[in-house]
């Protein structure tokens, strides 16, 4: 069987990544698989277990790491965030195209590791745009927000580093956008 496309979905925080994403998955034509990605932040009241992420304390994370389980990780504004290596294997063996949505650091790791990989990097409208989505969740503190806001702009200036960059000012124009490349390259 064909192996599957490896699809990185990386972008500033607050930039839609999830949005977008949970609108190519409607699409079956894609053929698409989610890597459900570790992390030690507590979830949010609306995140479940084994689907938005798995939930880990830190040493758990740390073990993960030390057992090289992990095709990727980084520290994201105080929590650790992974990709656990042997979920993804088995999908791309099972022919699926396989979607990490990640953030930039992850992201290059895995450009080191699978040069093939098909890398996509939304961006906002403008950086107003990507403030007022980061504070309209209303889920963290100002201190986080300021993080996440400075992180932010790092992170739009590696945009280059990507085989693609998609526009995010409406969600179904990028999916449609997206869906188009990943037929461009599968
Ligand atoms: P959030 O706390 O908003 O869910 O995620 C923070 C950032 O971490 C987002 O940019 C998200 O895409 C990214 N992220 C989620 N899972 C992973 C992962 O497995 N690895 C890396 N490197 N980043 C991740």
């Amino acid at each position: 069987m064909k192996k599957g496309l490896l699809i990185i979905l990386s972008g500033p925080s607050g930039v839609g990544k999830g949005t977008v994403r949970e609108e190519l998955f409607k699409d079956e034509t894609l053929n698409l698989a989610y890597s459900i990605s570790m992390t030690t932040r507590k979830p949010r009241p609306n995140e479940r277990e084994g689907k938005d992420y798995f939930f880990v304390e830190e040493d758990d994370f740390k073990d993960k790491i030390q057992k090289g389980e992990l095709l990727e990780y980084a520290q994201f504004v105080g929590n650790y965030y992974g990709t656990p290596k042997f979920y993804v294997e088995q999908l791309l063996d099972e022919g699926k195209n396989v979607v990490l949505e990640i953030e930039v650091q992850g992201a290059l790791q895995v450009m080191e590791k699978c040069p093939q990989a098909l890398t996509i990097f939304l961006v906002p409208p403008s950086f107003e745009e990507l403030e007022r989505r980061i504070r309209g969740r209303r889920t963290e503190t100002e201190d986080v927000v300021k993080q996440r806001l400075d992180k932010a702009r790092k992170e739009l200036a590696t945009k280059d580093e990507y085989k693609y960059v998609v526009e995010n000012d409406d969600v179904i124009k990028a999916k449609n956008r997206i869906a188009e490349i990943i037929k461009e390259n599968v």
